[in-house]
């Protein structure tokens, strides 16, 4: 097996230029879709979630230039449906065994989060979950939608250029973007996000970096779909995206993120008419067909011609590829981490939570080495608090760079933490981590010492 692959498949880490490299290289596709597919049954199985779509309105205050629905479009005939009409939809989805709800619009601020809550709070009652789409708001917002029963929230980044994001999205900010995934998660919403491939501009390197970014946020789902330019937009005369640079983005997210959920996106479908069972082949584990009435399904246009879900036959293919629909919520499996190699199903969940006691309970250092450091404030670097690597929790990684921060306080003093300490060192290194350990007394009296001892290690893992 090529070995970088090979390295992704066991450890669930690539760098930059290894990235590249994959997607350079179209001699290894078939070796690649088939390790994603096998991490895909892995850790997330056999099943096929179905997540039904309902398109609720298609006015959008935005002017992204590859969108049918863009503000500036006039040709498109607007539409927003009533509350009552949603949560019919949505009733008549839920009959008819679909374990999802997603609500997607255009950026439609007349939808406010205190109605959209209440909208929420009615298709919860159905024992369903909740996926919003809806765009930029407030952390107050999210809040509010968060309280109303929302359990997740789909915002594709599109790109992480921040050139080519400003390009293709005028008056809109990178930076914004990410702040609302950041806030996203933090609420505790499983967060969504992907990338457009094919934009005009756009490099290898970029795609990178996307996939980079879904690591750093922790992603919990992922969706990829393929530029399809639109006749009424500024992108006319694009090219469509390439389908199979599209289905190695997202196997190689497979490969990086194995436990996340990630769509056979509709416009691989729209692209070749086996785009989603390709996908489904190559890492993807989830199908969201429209349940829109047909009535409007047609004005919601991002990009033209958008493939139906038939049901009957989407069932009948997965049956040949030996998948099964499931009737679960199927929420990710937070259970495993992204970075363990053969994690013992026991203690994940104990793992999962005592992490989340840690994050909700750190000590002053740690609190002022996290607020240094948060937001990539320092040498531009995501680090990550309180995260599981295999059986254990570090205090702070920088995934990209591979390094991990300890603070130790007194306690590391005694034999026995000292032998701890040892083998977890040796597990992390054996995985290519590099640990640097400060006292809490350098947090406390020489930040500067520490912060200078974190840049070069950085910087030498260049
Ligand atoms: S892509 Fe989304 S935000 Fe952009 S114009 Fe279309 S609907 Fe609006």
């Amino acid at each position: 097996m090529n070995e970088l692959i090979e390295k992704a498949k066991e450890f669930h880490t690539l760098t930059k230029g290894e990235l590249v490299s994959l997607l350079a290289d179209d001699g290894i596709n078939e070796e690649l879709f088939q390790a994603a597919d096998s991490v895909r049954r892995e850790f997330v199985g056999d099943e096929v979630h179905l997540r039904a779509l309902i398109e609720f309105s298609n006015y959008c205050r935005c002017n992204c230039l590859y969108c049918g629905i863009r503000a500036e479009n006039n040709l498109v005939e607007r539409y927003r449906l009533e509350k009552s009409e949603i949560l019919e939809l949505a009733q008549h989805a839920a009959a008819s065994r679909y374990k999802t709800i997603v609500l997607q619009s255009g950026e439609d601020f007349s939808f406010k989060a205190d109605y959209l809550a209440e909208i929420v709070a009615g298709i919860k009652k159905l024992d369903v979950a909740v996926t919003l789409s809806i765009g930029e708001r407030s952390y107050e917002e999210y809040k509010i939608l968060k309280k109303s029963g929302a359990d997740r929230f789909l915002l594709r980044i599109e790109t992480t250029d921040k050139g080519l994001y400003e390009k293709m999205h005028p008056k809109a900010s990178l930076e914004n973007r990410k702040r609302c995934l950041y806030d996203l998660k933090e609420l505790g919403f499983e967060t969504g996000t992907g990338c457009l491939v094919g934009l005009p501009g756009q490099t290898l390197e970029s795609l990178a970096d996307d996939i980079l970014f879904f690591k750093e946020l922790d992603a919990d789902m992922i969706g990829i779909g393929p530029l399809i330019p639109h006749p009424h937009t500024p992108l006319r005369d694009s090219e469509c995206g390439n389908l199979t640079l599209a289905l190695k983005v997202m196997a190689l997210t497979r490969l990086l993120l194995p436990d996340i959920n990630i769509p056979a996106t509709t416009a691989m479908e729209t692209l070749n008419s086996e785009g989603r069972i390709m996908a489904l082949q190559a890492g993807a584990n989830v199908v969201m067909p429209n349940v829109t009435a047909e009535d409007v399904r047609g004005k919601y246009e991002i990009y033209p011609n958008k493939a139906a879900v038939n049901y009957a036959e989407l069932s009948k293919k997965l049956a040949q590829i030996e998948r099964t629909i499931s009737h679960k919520k199927g929420f990710r499996n937070h259970f495993v981490s992204p970075l363990t190699l053969a994690p013992s199903p026991v203690g994940r969940g104990k793992r999962f939570y005592l992490a989340r006691h840690l994050r909700r309970n750190m000590t002053p250092q740690e609190i002022k080495f996290w607020n240094l450091v948060r937001n990539s404030k320092f040498m531009n670097i995501k680090f990550k608090r309180q995260y599981k690597i295999g059986k254990y929790i570090v205090d702070f990684v920088a995934i990209q760079k591979m390094l991990i921060i300890e603070l130790d306080g007194g306690g590391h003093n005694t034999p026995e933490q000292q032998k701890y300490d040892e083998e977890r060192t040796k597990y992390l290194m054996s995985r290519g981590f590099k640990i640097l350990r400060f006292w809490n007394n350098d947090i406390d009296n020489n930040i500067d010492g520490v912060f200078e001892t974190i840049s070069l290690a950085l910087r030498e893992r260049n």
